[in-house]
């Protein structure tokens, strides 16, 4: 029995299937999840010694790469000063001032623990502002584990949603619409028929959570404006796309000003940080200024906030995102090359240091398109990369993450290793 084998069979008897995180279990893949032990630059190491070149890196946080130095050494001397105070901090500010900076559409920050804490009191703020109940969401897209989140699509387009968690009260449920992801058709026709009533829209505005799907510019362009003429508060959760597609998100790319942005991931450089944050009009409506409850001992964490400031400072080098971009294009493409000579149906493409591969001929445009995808023949290659020590997400429905420490060489190595497991495939 392996180290990993070992490990996965005692994590299961105390933790519920041995995660913490769902995902994390390769229930989606089969075989037994690699218990992680180190993790340096673009290489973790697993409870077996073995050495990957990894492709999730923590699920986005990790853009310098694992353990970067400079980050590491802001944690050190922060956790000196103290770990945690349940005081403001000038630290706070200098964060709140970071990224407010560098996404001009947020005029002020309230930072929280997680995303799923920035989705969440986004949405209670949205409806607070608004005095509405319902919001849209998109299928495919996922926002954390808030209950109004855990929805699928009811039987009608016009129909509320239903719990897609155990747990989750049909009643709350029934405030969430689910609609079909770059379907602008779709959007108007809800809008027309019950814009009054929609407090919120939130999206990935470039999804990351069905494997890697871009909107339209017309879809975004159409979603801005029926947002501004009903009244409803436009989100973008740039939860996993903040600083990962570019510095100025995906807002920057698609030139959209929503009116709150939900971040996490990056902006904690691997500490637990989210933030969400907008216009000072619907901001202002927030304890303690508004009537808008929201809170958290943790929230802030100097020790967090310090490795959160450190990565934001490191990402701002010169030409960071022009060589992050240009690496993750040529994996993408040197994937997709290798997939074609061995006759595969496969496709990939990046946006900023993200990326989708896809076991079908053609990108995907909608999550119907990701479902139609061959996810058999994604869990044999996961494995082979796998096995071969390429690191790729456990789930033929999530983006993958190259990070500024993977070099030229790394990519290679993975592109070499892939064109084995694509003859292997057969
Ligand atoms: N929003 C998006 C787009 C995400 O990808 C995630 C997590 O993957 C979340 C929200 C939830 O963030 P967290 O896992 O930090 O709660």
């Amino acid at each position: 029995m392996s180290r990993n084998e070992e490990l996965f069979a005692r994590a299961q008897r105390s933790i519920p299937g041995g995660v913490n995180s769902p995902v994390r279990a390769f229930r989606s893949v089969g075989g037994t999840p690699r218990f992680l032990s180190r993790a340096q630059g673009a290489y973790t190491w697993d409870a077996d010694g073995k050495r990957y070149v990894d492709y999730v890196g923590s699920w986005g946080p990790a853009i310098l790469g694992h353990a970067h130095p400079e980050v590491v050494e802001a944690v050190q001397r922060a956790a000196v000063d103290g770990l945690s105070f349940g005081a403001p901090t000038e630290r706070e500010i200098e964060m709140a001032e970071a990224l407010i900076a560098l996404l001009p559409s947020m005029e002020m920050v309230r930072l929280v623990s997680s995303g799923t804490e920035a989705t969440m009191s986004a949405i209670r703020l949205a409806r607070g502002f608004t005095g509405r109940d319902a919001i849209i969401k998109f299928e495919g897209c996922y926002h954390g584990h808030a209950d109004c989140l855990l929805v699928k699509a009811g039987s009608g387009l016009l129909t509320f949603g239903n719990p897609s968690s155990g747990g989750v009260p049909a009643d709350f449920a029934k405030h969430t619409v689910v609609l079909d992801y770059n379907n602008a058709a779709q959007l108007e026709e809800v809008f027309a028929a019950r814009g009054s009533e929609i407090a919120a829209v939130i999206i990935e505005p470039v999804a990351g959570n069905m494997n890697l799907v871009r909107p339209s510019q017309a879809y975004m362009d159409t979603l801005r404006a029926l947002c501004t003429k009903h009244g409803a508060v436009l989100i973008f959760d740039e939860v996993m796309t903040g600083f990962r597609v570019g510095i100025k998100g995906v807002q920057g790319l698609y030139n959209i000003t929503p009116d709150l942005t939900t971040l996490g991931k990056i902006i904690g450089g691997g500490m637990p940080v989210g933030a969400f944050g907008g216009r000072r009009d619907i901001m202002e409506k927030i304890a303690p200024l508004g009537a808008v409850y929201q809170a958290g001992t943790l929230s802030g964490s100097p020790v967090a906030v310090a490795a959160g400031l450190a990565t934001l400072r490191l990402i701002q080098q010169p030409d960071f995102y022009e060589t992050l971009t240009t690496r993750t294009t040529a994996f993408a493409n040197g994937m997709a090359a290798a997939a074609q000579r061995h006759g595969q149906a496969f496709s990939a493409q990046a946006v900023g240091a993200m990326f989708g591969l896809y076991f079908s001929a053609q990108v995907p445009q909608s999550f119907a398109d990701v479902m139609a995808s061959d996810r058999e023949r994604f869990n044999r290659f996961f494995h082979l990369m796998l096995d071969a020590g390429h690191y790729l997400a456990p789930s033929a429905f999530e983006a993958g993450f190259v990070s500024a420490a993977h070099t030229e060489a790394d990519i290679a190595a993975t592109i070499a290793a892939a064109d084995q497991a694509f003859a292997q495939l057969g």
